[in-house]
């Protein structure tokens, strides 16, 4: 219809636009409903250290219990959450939340390690983060160690006075702190030794064609041997097979996260997870 005439072209034009701009609208008032009533869940994914399979922690993944299409990924909402001014409160939840959960499961003996949470580069800038997680880790009554923050290179790359200055008070609370996704933003060496860092997670984008690609074999190696020198653990992300975990053995990778080891998994799955790890 759409090719017939100038006309029927603007037409069809104008009405698409107007049908995403609704679009727009009603989910922005769908995760408005969502955030009022609590619609998210937590998934979690162990990392284990390489060197013996044992579990050095679990990190939070939020998903949207969308009314419409079910379950729905960050990679969907968090953008879209920011851009409609709604990440404030989800993330808040999702902080409260990996955290109560955690202290749950560490009171039935399972789980003696820690959450990590992300946080995009806006919500680091948005909120009083440091004092956020105090409150929260009070609430809950978790011990700081069993808590992590993974923050994007990005988070580093802007106000630097201030970013250290929440840094610091982060570290200073006993909160662990990683960066996520590391290699695809614009880190360096001098941020990394300026920063209280504990953990660098490679991003999966350089492990996905491990071993075949020799450049992404570069990579990771120069990234682990970063680490060690600068005396900062280093997890590999998206490590889906074995022969990625021998190659990642043999360069002294600390720890591994991805599909070889466990998918994310809902909260019933985690701790039957957690129950089986623990009687190993
Ligand atoms: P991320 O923090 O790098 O998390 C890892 C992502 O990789 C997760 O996707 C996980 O499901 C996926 N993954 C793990 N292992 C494998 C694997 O072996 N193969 C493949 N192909 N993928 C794997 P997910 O859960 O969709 O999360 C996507 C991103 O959304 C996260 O990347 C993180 O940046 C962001 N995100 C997740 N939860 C939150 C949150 O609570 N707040 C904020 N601000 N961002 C979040
Ligand atoms: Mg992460
Ligand atoms: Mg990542
Ligand atoms: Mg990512």
């Amino acid at each position: 219809h759409a090719k017939e005439s100038g006309r029927g072209n603007r037409q069809f034009y104008a009405t698409s636009m107007d049908a995403s701009a609704l679009d727009v609208l009603h989910q922005e008032r769908l995760l408005r409903d969502a955030i009022a009533r609590n619609d998210f869940e937590l998934h979690y994914q162990p990392q284990i250290h390489l060197a013996d399979g044992t579990l050095q922690g679990l990190e939070a993944l939020v998903r949207w219990r969308h009314p419409e299409r079910g379950l729905v990924g960050p990679d969907e909402f968090i953008t879209f959450s920011e851009s409609r001014g709604l990440i404030t409160p989800i993330g808040r939840w999702v902080m409260r939340e990996a955290c109560r959960q955690l202290k749950a499961w560490q009171d039935e003996g399972l789980a003696p390690v820690p959450v990590a949470v992300n946080l995009s580069a806006l919500e680091f800038r948005q909120r009083d983060v440091a004092a956020e997680i105090a409150s929260v880790l009070l609430e809950t009554g978790l011990a700081p160690q069993y808590l992590e923050i993974e923050l994007t290179e990005s988070v580093l790359m802007h106000q630097t006075g201030q970013v250290l200055d929440t840094l610091n008070a982060i570290k200073a609370l006993g909160v662990g702190i990683s960066i996520d996704d590391f290699g695809t933003g614009y880190s360096s060496l001098a941020y990394l030794k300026r920063y209280p860092i504990d953990k660098l997670k490679i991003d999966r984008s350089f492990v996905a064609d491990t071993p075949g690609n020799t450049d992404d074999v570069a990579i990771v190696t120069a990234i682990i041997q970063m680490g060690r020198s600068l005396q900062l653990q280093t997890v590999a992300e998206g490590v889906e097979t074995q022969a990625q975990i021998d190659l990642l053995a043999g360069l002294g990778c600390d720890l591994i996260q991805g599909f070889v080891v466990a998918m994310p998994m809902g909260e019933e799955s985690t701790r039957r997870w957690l129950l089986r790890n623990k009687t190993k």
